[in-house]
């Protein structure tokens, strides 16, 4: 059945991949549930706190080169804008560094007498204000309840304005999963700005990341091919052309596992099945996938040769500093695999994982994903948590472990690990840690990150956590609240 649906919107997670908020127990027993699709996929019954999936499309579209993202919703939805004004000017080394983002500040009102003509107004005013070649629309919680017509709204300004209008359907109430808004995203964008291939582009390889700066081009530019870097920073000209790629790369199948498979499914873009390069061998694999897939077999086996002797004194040299210490990883469900492989490649102990979803059933549903190539490279690992960043939980999973350092991803989950006197190395959108030098610059990351173990004890003996003693010393189990 074919993952892409002619359809507006594209299905949630919840439904389409199974996906859960809420799981404690080993690797294998993961795996095996949810190739069978039996995990509980309401179980986590009290939240703390969530994000919403409007974000993670704003994510993906708003750093499109000469884009404006408008949110139809009320005010306090298109708050992230603020972090990224901030983050872009972390992230856009020599890019521009304009975040062109607008609200039609929807009032009670509007909620009432609808707001399509505010939408208007605010499509004008971007016009006028910017001049995009590009208009993405995010819908909302309000939106989604008084249920404006996007499409012909969007429809009758390209028509007046004659730039594309493209409307993402993401309302934060429609899932628990903060990823749909991922693939929210990239449905708008494949079916309003991907064109139909004219020729086949034999060195071309989409690399979808997050956000942040590129990582890959120099590497693959060692064995002849281009990248096609989405969305982050693209151009409209290179989102149109990833129909014409040889394959797709992606930093993590959580982000991109929809748009890759509709594209191979669609335009024949084989997805790279390995998973993302983080690690020295999980980097070979997955350049020689790519180096099979493009013809440049033997090109890929010099470079990883060369590669391997080149990082070599370096690593050893933080081998011997990080050997044995113990790192916990909170990231998102595949990525935090791929961090803890990365850590495995230092010779440090990896104490637990938590990932803040699962996916039971990945688009693309044979290929061989981060966790099953754990598994297959280390064996079974026992402390496997689902948790959705909740504090309250991720508190208890923490201390139980114990860790020398925690390695995050996401904003918010440092300070459980500070209170608890851990040194924390926030892996943030910049892909530090992909590939050969990637490995090298955690080790460097974690290095450093272990030299503030004193001042973060330090901290930690003067913060009262907001927690009742019951639940900090008489409860052991952090799952207390989860429904059976
Ligand atoms: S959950 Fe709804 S109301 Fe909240 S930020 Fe997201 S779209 Fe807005």
């Amino acid at each position: 059945m074919s993952t892409y649906k002619n359809a507006v919107e594209v299905e949630i997670r919840e439904r389409r991949l199974g996906s859960v908020l809420n799981y404690h127990g080993d690797l294998e027993s993961l795996i095996n549930k949810s190739k069978e699709r039996s995990l509980c996929a309401n179980c986590a019954n009290y939240e703390q706190c969530g994000n919403c999936g409007q974000e993670n499309a704003a994510t993906l579209t708003t750093w499109i080169k000469d884009s404006v993202v408008i949110n139809h919703s009320p005010i306090g939805c298109g708050l992230d804008s603020i972090i990224y004004a901030a983050s872009v000017r972390e992230n856009a080394e020599g890019q521009d560094r304009t975040v062109k983002r607008l609200s039609t500040n929807l009032q009670e009102k509007d909620t009432i007498y609808g707001a399509s003509r505010k939408l208007e107004e605010t499509i004008d005013e971007a016009v006028k204000r910017f001049s995009p070649r590009v208009i993405f629309i995010l819908s909302s919680c309000v939106m989604g309840i008084i249920g404006d017509d996007l499409e012909s709204v969007a429809n009758e300004k390209e028509a007046e304005h004659q730039i594309p209008i493209v409307p993402i359907y993401c309302e934060g109430f429609k899932s628990k999963m903060w990823s749909s808004g991922f693939d929210a995203a990239y449905h708008g964008i494949f079916r309003k700005l991907v064109r139909e291939p004219k020729k086949k582009q034999t060195d071309l390889v989409n690399v979808f990341n997050f956000s942040g700066v590129d990582r890959l081009s120099e590497l693959l530019g060692k064995i002849g091919l281009r990248t096609n870097y989405v969305t982050a920073f693209s151009t409209l000209e290179g989102i149109a052309e990833m129909s014409e790629a040889t394959c797709s790369a992606q930093f993590c199948d959580t982000l991109s596992s929809y748009i890759t498979t509709v594209l191979e499914e669609k335009y024949g873009v084989t997805k790279v099945k390995n998973a993302p390069p983080f690690g020295l061998k999980w980097t070979d694999d997955w350049l020689k996938e790519i180096g099979e897939l493009t013809g440049r077999r033997e090109e890929v086996l010099q470079v990883i040769d060369r590669e391997h002797k080149r990082i070599e004194p370096e690593l050893e040299k933080y081998r011997n500093i990080l050997r044995g210490k113990k790192a916990f990883i909170m990231t998102g469900d595949q990525f935090a695999f791929q961090l803890a492989n990365a850590v495995k490649d230092l010779e440090m102990e990896v104490v637990g994982i938590t990932t803040l979803h699962h996916d039971q059933v990945p688009d693309g549903k044979d290929e061989y994903g981060a966790l099953d190539k754990y598994r297959d490279d280390h064996g079974n690992f026992g402390k496997v948590n689902v948790c959705a960043k909740q504090p309250f939980q991720s508190f208890k999973i923490m201390k139980d472990a114990n860790p020398d350092v925690l390695i995050c991803r996401h904003p918010g989950v440092e300070n459980v690990a500070i209170r608890l006197g851990i040194p924390v190395v926030p892996e943030g959108d910049k892909n530090f840690s992909i590939a050969y030098d990637g490995l090298i610059k955690l080790a460097k990351r974690i290095t450093r990150a272990l030299r503030t173990k004193k001042v973060i004890t330090n901290l930690s003996q003067h913060i009262k956590l907001p927690y009742t003693d019951w639940w900090q010393n008489e409860i052991d189990d952090p799952y207390y609240f989860e429904r059976t």
